[in-house]
């Protein structure tokens, strides 16, 4: 991949290789596009095999991150860390103390939060040396309630478009993955009365949300056989792929995993059957408006307000889907760009302040 070709064509603004020799700290910033404020995302760790993995993970993680902040209506712009290392043999109180400098050197471009294999115990060694940095136990803490809010309040808009009532009374919906966000989203809906089926590979999370919850536990290799309205991914991504595809019997696809669709094609493939599918990145960003919430001060009153702003987010995908004739995934696309695009022309008169 020629990068800097990659980053003309998709419009990326930053990225950032650092290293201490101290610690072995290595890794890779990208700063997408910060039209509309910092670029905030969060760090992952991972033990990547390549230099070239890292970098394409990093990139394709900023600019999901612009897309996500944007539609959410947030005024941050998207970026991303990658961490290249074992989890289980890098960490140390100086290995996060010198990435909290580095963010820190960034002079608030990007501001960091946690992800993949870091912690809210790594990041409080980060914040040791960086004031930009968001999701610290202390503060706005877990997101995972607040991204099964945002999934729930998603939830209801696709049953207005899709059955004409916003209401999840007696509807059926299978849960995929019963972890963080999956066990918030189970409580949400089995208040609301509806019949919830859920899966899980980890047999102390069924055990956990079955002794909590009226719930059906299904097996992970049977989630395709019997009927229910909706399927709520909570697990992996790339669920809606060429061989689960013809197996799907619900009406709505509505989770809290990244990149549910395996290919940008595939949202296609669920619109000829006739599957309205709530784009990932609109309903799964609840967590960060939370985090976001920091950067005003922060007030969950506030944070949970916003994250259910989110039902009319998804009523205006679909609204902007049906008068286009595109698919929900491209019309999320297209929200997002409209709002930068906008944003970056309201901003070219001079005022001075
Ligand atoms: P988690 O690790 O707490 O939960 C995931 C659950 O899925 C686990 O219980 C795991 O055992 C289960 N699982 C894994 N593979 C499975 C399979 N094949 N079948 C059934 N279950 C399986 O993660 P989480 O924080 O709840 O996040 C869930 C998803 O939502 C992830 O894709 C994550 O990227 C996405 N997401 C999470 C947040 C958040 O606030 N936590 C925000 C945005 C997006």
């Amino acid at each position: 991949m020629n990068k800097f070709d990659y980053m003309a064509k998709y419009g990326y603004e930053q990225l950032i290789y650092f290293y201490d020799k101290e610690t072995g700290l290595k890794g890779v910033t990208c700063i997408h596009d910060t039209t509309l404020g910092p670029a905030l995302g969060g760090t992952r760790l991972w033990n990547y095999a390549t230099e070239d993995e890292a970098v394409e993970d990093v990139l394709r993680l900023a600019r999901g991150m612009t897309y996500k902040n944007a539609v959410a209506g947030l005024n941050i712009g998207g970026g991303k860390t990658v961490l290249i290392g074992d989890a289980d043999k890098v960490k140390s109180e100086a290995y996060w103390r010198a990435f909290g400098r580095y963010v820190q050197s960034l002079n608030g471009r990007y501001i960091t939060a946690e992800d993949v294999n870091t912690s809210p115990d790594d990041m409080e060694y980060v914040a040791m040396e960086t004031n930009y940095i968001v999701g610290l136990t202390k503060t706005s803490g877990d997101p995972s309630p607040f991204t099964a809010l945002g999934v729930y309040w998603g939830m209801r808009a696709s049953c207005l478009e899709k059955f004409g009532s916003n209401d999840l009374k007696g509807r059926t919906v299978l849960v995929q993955g019963v972890g963080h966000v999956g066990y918030n989203l189970v409580k949400l809906l089995v208040n609301d009365g509806a019949k919830v089926y859920v899966s899980d590979i980890k047999q102390e999370k069924l055990d956990k949300v079955a002794s909590d919850f009226p719930v059906t536990i299904v097996p992970t290799t049977d989630i395709f056989a019997f009927e229910y309205e909706i399927f709520a991914p909570c697990a992996m991504g790339a669920v809606v792929n060429d061989q689960t595809i013809p197996q799907f019997k619900f009406k709505i696809i509505c989770g809290a995993a990244n990149n549910v669709l395996k290919e940008e094609r595939h949202g296609a493939e669920l619109e000829k059957r006739g599957i309205l599918y709530a784009p990932d990145y609109v309903i799964n960003a609840g967590g960060v408006i939370n985090v976001y919430q920091e950067i005003l001060g922060y007030d969950p009153n506030e944070a949970k307000r916003k994250v259910e702003k989110i039902y009319g987010k998804v009523l205006d995908v679909f609204k902007i889907a049906k008068e286009n004739n595109i698919t929900p995934a491209k019309a999320a696309d297209r929200l997002a760009e409209e709002r930068i695009r906008v944003i970056r022309n309201i901003r070219g008169n001079y005022i001075k302040r």
